[in-house]
């Protein structure tokens, strides 16, 4: 520990984001650079607890050592400080600026005052690491000749990659898009990770022997809806190559599922069929894609501009949405939620050290509420039917309020309140409601078992699945998560399969 006073001297101070009005501008990131006194000060308010909750518990997924780096960047020790985040985190330049950091919801410093800024220390020391050009290849000093097969390049399938390559092992990435980085690619969008960060990183594990195959999708070719990756990226003349998914287990020693949660929630009511009604993802990818190809000039994009968009659905993909809609131009912007606004502090039942479930102002409603005046989020709203121009076109939605009851279980139940009808004008509406698991056909076509909620059936610790030699991380083993918990998976099946081919030798 530093500065043993160091948490009463200095009050919590994040790193700000870019002025809204100008970053709305551009698609560059949000984020402004840090000062070397700020972090000093931030890092001096670490307590070096004796049970760090922060850094396990109900904190970082994958254990960051986090008083440990936060006493180093107190003394200006950077190097060492990126030496010990390297240990447990193959990327933090993307959970520094992605996490939602729920090591700072469990720092025991938040018992009574704000919590320490872990998340931007995380990424100041490794965008220092990149700037010092500290961070280095590190290829195997020896082959053990067997190898593996990872299908999705998101960060489970580019974590895993990373340490069985450096255990020795033959490394190839199967990827259906034609960028490598799955979400981080074509998900988030680039003002919050810029995609730099993602070739950078892709470019090290080339050097260190990771074999990358895009535009290949494991599975057979089918008739993929207008939204969907393949279709986008055929759309746009990549051509996409297909492998049997049998193949892969005849050619390799050990196959790696992590192919994401891609199965979108649908909202089936009257006029889903209307022209202007998209999928989040569809939004999302098509403009990354545009904006890396051709910085739009291509036009293959879904374009907000002087539009009435209205959001369905919160959480980071809503507010990616709202954020890239705001910088086309979009003429109004409102987001649709169904559950109630969540409480300024943290609730009786949701206690420290526990995740916090509290109102929370991400980039995308910062920068609503700066242009238009006012938040964009419209809470226990109910989408009852789409509305038509008459033309097939969009032309708004009607809605409902709900209330939100708890019945004799305990169990909150939602009610339509009668009178509260409303229409609502709307030329362009994005779905983001989550997603449903991964996509089945390839899973079928190798027979794996999946679990109740369609997920591959792979226990925790084991990340193997019902056929032998293959594994599953990711979203695609646990559900739509985080980016952190997606880097934990990669890395312990990458233990798991290390194992596993010890025992084949
Ligand atoms: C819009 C959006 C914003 C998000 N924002 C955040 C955030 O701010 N912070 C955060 O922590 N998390 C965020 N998340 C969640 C996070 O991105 C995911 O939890 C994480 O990326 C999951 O990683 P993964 O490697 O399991 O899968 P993915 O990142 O989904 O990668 C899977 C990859 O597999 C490929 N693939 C799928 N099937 C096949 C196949 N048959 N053959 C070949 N390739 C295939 C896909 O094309 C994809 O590239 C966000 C999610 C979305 C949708
Ligand atoms: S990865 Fe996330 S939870 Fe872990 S230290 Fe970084 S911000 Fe915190």
């Amino acid at each position: 520990m530093g500065k043993p006073t160091g948490f009463k001297e200095y009050q919590r101070e994040t790193i700000p984001y870019r002025d809204p009005m100008l970053r709305l501008n551009d698609y560059a990131e949000i984020y402004t650079a840090p000062v070397d006194e700020h972090l000093h000060t931030q890092g001096a308010r670490c307590m070096d607890c004796g049970v760090p909750f922060c850094q396990s518990s109900t904190g970082c997924p994958v254990d960051n050592l986090i008083p440990e780096w936060n006493d180093l960047v107190y003394r200006g020790r950077w190097r060492d400080a990126l030496d010990r985040l390297h240990k447990t985190n193959n990327f933090p330049e993307f959970t520094g600026r992605v996490c939602p950091a729920p090591c700072e919801g469990s720092c025991v410093l938040g018992l009574t005052e704000p919590p320490v800024t872990i998340k931007n220390i995380e990424n100041t020391i490794i965008d220092r690491g990149f700037a010092e050009n500290w961070v280095k290849a590190k290829p195997p000093v020896n082959e053990t000749g067997q190898s593996v097969a990872i299908i999705g390049s998101g960060p489970a399938g580019l974590a895993a990659a990373q340490q069985l390559r450096r255990l020795g092992h033959k490394i190839t990435v199967y990827e259906r898009a034609d960028r490598i980085g799955g979400l981080l690619m074509y998900g988030i969008p680039n003002m919050k990770l810029e995609k730099r960060v993602i070739d950078r990183r892709v470019q090290q594990l080339r050097s260190e022997g990771v074999e990358f195959r895009t535009n290949t999708h494991i599975g057979k070719a089918e008739c993929f809806p207008a939204g969907h990756v393949n279709t986008i990226m055929q759309n746009a003349n990549h051509k996409t190559h297909y492998i049997d998914p049998n193949d892969l287990i005849s050619q390799f020693n050990a196959v790696l599922w992590a192919t994401g949660a891609t199965q979108p929630r649908d909202l089936p009511i009257a006029g889903r069929d209307l022209n202007g009604i998209h999928f989040a993802m569809e939004f999302l990818t098509k403009n990354t894609k545009s904006l890396l190809d051709s910085k739009h000039t291509d036009g293959l994009y879904i374009s907000a501009k002087d539009k009435n968009v209205i959001v369905i659905g919160g959480g980071d993909t809503g507010t990616d949405c709202i954020g890239t809609s705001l910088r086309h131009g979009c003429k109004s912007l409102v987001n649709f939620e169904l559950l109630p606004e969540p409480p300024v502090e943290r609730a009786a039942d949701n206690p420290w050290p526990q995740w916090p479930k509290v109102f929370r102002v991400d980039y995308g409603h910062q920068e609503a509420t700066q242009r238009d005046g006012k938040d964009p989020r419209q809470y226990c709203i109910l989408s009852k039917e789409f509305i038509s121009d008459g033309n097939g076109n969009l032309a708004g939605i009607k809605t409902v309020n709900v209330a939100w009851k708890k019945d004799d279980s305990g169990r909150f139940q939602m009610t339509e309140i009668e009178g509260s009808e409303k229409e609502w004008k709307a030329d362009l509406i994005t779905l983001s409601m989550g997603f449903l698991g991964p996509e089945q056909t390839a899973l079928e076509m190798m027979n794996l078992d999946r679990d109740g909620r369609s997920n591959i059936q792979a226990n925790y610790g084991e990340f193997s699945t019902s056929v032998e030699g293959v594994f599953a991380a990711g979203d695609c083993r646990r559900g739509q998560s985080l980016v952190v918990w997606a880097i934990n998976e990669g890395r312990g099946a990458a233990e798991a399969i290390h194992q596993y081919l010890k025992k084949q030798r």
